[in-house]
């Protein structure tokens, strides 16, 4: 029997050691990724959520294949935002599997550009010396086959809402999973050493809009908060959000 394209390319490039994967809850997999984290929701179909940098997609489909699932059960792959650590992974992983990409309506445009990505530091010396590097390392265009907006729901884990979180960038998102109680908020609030924060200011887009997406999110019941950069809050964290919803004033 013929196997299959992606298996095929798949066996090239699939790494040798194990990966860190992380059990958030059951059938939330934090996995990590050149730069960020990607999540993986297993359920009879798969999403996945974020691509790390460019190569990570080794990582990706290797924790995938740990936890004893295929590639090809990936129908969604879902994007927080269109920053290099999210997408960079995002053409290489299409290229093994027929999943539907999702993308905020405000991040769509870059994503699916041959422009290299928008450079996302703020500060214009930063922004100059790290622009080498953010063009060695652009992904290219990749496909977007959906276009999200605030509350539109998806399958995965009994049930995914998109939380519009804007601020970080203009289309960052949010995912609410009201049905496992957990909430995941990409890189729209930093969580270091025990305390919650903003987004890092050096890649942020607008500070105030941020603050207001984090009162926004502060409304929503969820006890795991899960992170881009950072370890969850396995426990309580929608009252440890609320408390710092409330931190930041009007
Ligand atoms: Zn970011």
């Amino acid at each position: 029997m013929q196997r299959p394209a992606w298996q095929e390319r798949w066996e090239e490039i699939k790494p040798a050691p194990l990966r860190p994967v992380r059990e958030v809850l059951p059938g939330l997999y934090q996995v990590r990724t050149r730069g960020s984290s990607a999540y993986l929701l297993l359920d009879d179909e798969i999403t996945l959520i974020d691509t790390g940098n460019q190569g990570s997609a080794p990582r990706i489909l290797g924790a995938l294949e740990e936890l004893g699932r295929r590639p090809d059960e990936i129908r969604h792959i879902v994007i927080t935002h269109f920053h290099i650590d999210h997408v960079g992974g995002l053409p290489e992983i299409q290229q093994h599997v027929s999943a539907r990409t999702c993308v905020h309506l405000a991040e769509a445009p870059h994503v699916e550009s041959a422009e290299p990505l928008p450079n996302p530091f703020m500060h214009p010396l930063l922004a100059r010396i790290c622009e080498p590097y953010l063009l060695r390392n652009d992904p290219g265009a990749a496909r977007v086959d959906v276009v999200l907006h605030d509350g539109d729901e998806l399958p995965a884990l009994g049930g995914m809402r998109i939380v519009h979180a804007p601020g970080h960038t203009a289309g960052s998102i949010s995912i609410h999973f009201p049905n496992r109680g957990a909430l995941l908020v990409g890189d729209a609030m930093q969580y270091k050493f025990g305390r919650l924060m903003l987004p890092s200011r050096l890649f942020t887009q607008d500070m105030d809009e941020a603050a207001a997406s984090i009162r926004k999110l502060a409304r929503l019941d969820f006890e795991t908060l899960c992170f881009s950069h950072f370890r969850p809050i396995l426990s309580g964290a929608d009252r440890k959000v609320r408390e710092f919803a409330l931190s930041l004033g009007e």
